[in-house]
Order: structure tokens, then C-alpha cells, then sequence
């Protein structure tokens, strides 16, 4: 009798212990359990050192200067231009685009204060475009005039953010669908400018999924809920990046740079047939490194493919982060750590990419298709 209870004694203290530690393997595994009372550690804290010892190599500073096509900037005083420009110095950053020019007064002020700063070499904007008003019939005239002066004043090319198509309304409220034929003319016209549009349409495909334990992007959703797109007035995945190649196809002789790999980082087949198809389509990865680093092979295979069509980009502006863009880009080594779990609950892996394909990357593309850069200031 004493010994039975002995026994389911023990068996009570063991059961919550498993338990314990089952969560925390399905927790690390999935990433489903935050809410369970309790769980000991959430899947944002689970961060196990590694043990394994392979060759590291930590790439503080990119092999080649280069150019960083996706970047945002707001860069008021003398001191913002000086911290930026060390920061740039320490990754051997040659030049950058400041995707957030604005237009009119405010982007003439932008190239302005980039010139009276000593940054000219350094730095360049992009125009961006007013929706406001979006369905009087002067919008589309005026627009257009608007870029040509915005260009006129500076302006290296157009970005394009991702509310175009999903947040952006007309003047009746309606949504405006990327492929609208009344943004046509300032597609074209950025062609007769010989500009590039840097366009971000859409994003993850995750974010339109349903949120359980399957969903990779799940942290994301839950520690960004408003990103999640499904159940609401927002168009399919599928539709966006349909409407998005629409404006491609209709539009050859204009040079867009679709950002983060198009959202097709995870599925470089796919991104292949898009970038035959459509050749005057360019591609960046900013924030989308991720995905590249966990299939090196699959990956090296696709920039020796595309050489020609893929830009520098990272996106946010955290100048510790890039270390890991350099070291997907150059190194072969393995198994190293990213910085954004909701990013990736993954480690990553270099493609050890020639030094003929880090050049284009890193800068010969951008020049190719960027006016005004000048190219001297590159190696051959
Ligand atoms: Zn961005």
C-alpha cells in the first residue's frame, strides 16, 4: 500500500516535468505555446547556444564597396548626416538610396540638405507618389509633372510603397488596384526618365495564411498582428503579385526593382520564370536574406543564374544586421545565427558566391541601372 503510493507519488511529481519539458520542445519546434500557463520559456526566449564547431567567419565589412538599394532615412541635422556616413565608412558601404524622398518641397529639401552635408558621393533619393486625390481626373496629369520635377531636382528613381494595392483608396474609397490603367503614364514616364521604380508590392505569403502551428511567419503575426492580411478587405496574395506582373508586362521598357525577391524568396523556381519572363525586371533582397541563407545550394545556384538582375538591399536601418547579409553573401559557413526570430527560427548557411557575382551584387548592377552614380568611385 505504502510503496503504491510511493509510486503514483512519484508518478505525480513526473507527469508536470515531462510536460514541462515537452512544451518547451514543441515550443522551440513550433512555436505555439506563449499562452500555456505553464510553460517555462516562451519560443523567444528558447535560444540555444550552439554546440557545434565548424569554421566561422564574421564579415564585418562587405569584400567589395557597395551599394545599398533599400534603405530609409530621416536625416535631419548635420550630426544624422555624420552618424550615417560613419556607420556607412565601418560596412564599406560606398553609397546608399534613401527610398523616402517624398516629393515637391520636401524632396527638393532631401537632395538639398544631401549636398550641403557633403554627401553627394554618398547618397541619393528616390521620389515617391501623392495618392491623395487619386480619381479627380487632373491626378494622373499632375503626378506625372510632379515626378518629372521631383527628377529634375534630384531624384535617382521611384519607390513605390506596399500600400499601393492594399491600403491606398480613391477619392470614392475605393481600393486602387496596382495595375490601375490611370498610374500607366507614370510607369511609362519613369521609363522616358530612364529611372527605376523600386516597388514593394504585398508581402509573405504567411501573412495571408491561417495563423496556427503550421505558419512560419506566426511570431510575426503574433507579436505584429495587423499584419495579417486573411479575413479582410485585402486582396489575395495571388491577386497582388498577379497585378504587380501586370504592370511589368505592360510597362518594358521601364526598369523595376521588386523588392524583397518579389516575396518569392522562398521559392526561387518560381522567381526564376518571373525574371525571364519579365526583363526588365530587376530584384533585391532586403529582408528577405533569411530565406536565402537556409538554402545555400538553391540559392547560389539562382544568383549565378540571375547575376545580371539581383541588387544589394537590406531594408531597415540597423547597421549590426548587415553582418549577416555579408557573411550569407561571401562565406561558406554554417549553421550561424540571424537576428530576427520572427524573421527566421532558422540558422543560416553562406553561398560563398565568386567574386565576378559579389561585384554585380554589390554594385555593378546598381550602377547599370541607377542614373548618377558615378562609377569611378568602383572597382572595374
Ligand atoms: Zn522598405
Amino acid at each position: 500500500m505504502r510503496v503504491g503510493n510511493k509510486s503514483s507519488n512519484k508518478r505525480c511529481q513526473n507527469t508536470p516535468k515531462k510536460a514541462t519539458v515537452l512544451k518547451i520542445v514543441l515550443t522551440a519546434l513550433f512555436g505555439f505555446t506563449p499562452l500555456w500557463s505553464n510553460a517555462q520559456i516562451t519560443v523567444e526566449a528558447y535560444n540555444p547556444a550552439s554546440t557545434l564547431i565548424v569554421p566561422d567567419h564574421i564579415v564585418s565589412a562587405a569584400k567589395y564597396p557597395f551599394i545599398d538599394v533599400h534603405s530609409h532615412q530621416y536625416l535631419r541635422t548635420p550630426q544624422d548626416f555624420q552618424k550615417l556616413k560613419m556607420a556607412m565608412d565601418s560596412l564599406q558601404m560606398k553609397f546608399m538610396i534613401n527610398l523616402n524622398g517624398g516629393w515637391g518641397s520636401q524632396l527638393k529639401e532631401a537632395v538639398e540638405s544631401i549636398y550641403k552635408n557633403g554627401m553627394s558621393d554618398r547618397l541619393a533619393v528616390f521620389a515617391n507618389i501623392d495618392f491623395q486625390g487619386f480619381g479627380f481626373v487632373q491626378w494622373t496629369e499632375y503626378s506625372v509633372n510632379q515626378l518629372k520635377e521631383d527628377v529634375a531636382n534630384g531624384a535617382k528613381g521611384l519607390k513605390i510603397f506596399k500600400e499601393l494595392g492594399i491600403a491606398y483608396t480613391d477619392i470614392h474609397g475605393n481600393r486602387i488596384p496596382i495595375n490601375d490603367p490611370r498610374l500607366d503614364p507614370i510607369w511609362a514616364a519613369c521609363g522616358e526618365l530612364g529611372i527605376p521604380v523600386l516597388i514593394h508590392s504585398g508581402a509573405p505569403k504567411s501573412f495571408w495564411d491561417p495563423m496556427d502551428e503550421k505558419n512560419e511567419r506566426w511570431l510575426e503575426l503574433y507579436k505584429y498582428p495587423d499584419r495579417r492580411y486573411a479575413n479582410s478587405a485585402i486582396p489575395s496574395w495571388e491577386q497582388l503579385m498577379q497585378e504587380q506582373h501586370d504592370v511589368f508586362a505592360k510597362h518594358p521598357k521601364t526598369i523595376f526593382i521588386n523588392a524583397h525577391f518579389g516575396w518569392h524568396s522562398n521559392d526561387l523556381a518560381e522567381l526564376s520564370a518571373i525574371l525571364k519572363k519579365y526583363p526588365n525586371v530587376y530584384i533585391e533582397f532586403g529582408a528577405v536574406i533569411a530565406e536565402l541563407g537556409r538554402q545555400p545550394r538553391m540559392a547560389k545556384q539562382f544568383f549565378e543564374s540571375h547575376q545580371d538582375r539581383i541588387l544589394f538591399g537590406k531594408d531597415s536601418w540597423v547597421p549590426s544586421e548587415y553582418v549577416t547579409y555579408f557573411r550569407v553573401l561571401e562565406t561558406a559557413d554554417e549553421y550561424f545565427p540571424y537576428h530576427k526570430k520572427y524573421h527566421a527560427f532558422w540558422r543560416m548557411y553562406g553561398m560563398g558566391l565568386s567574386d565576378e557575382v559579389l561585384k554585380k551584387v554589390y554594385y555593378k548592377n546598381a550602377l547599370k541601372i541607377i542614373p548618377g552614380i558615378d562609377s569611378s568611385w568602383f572597382e572595374k
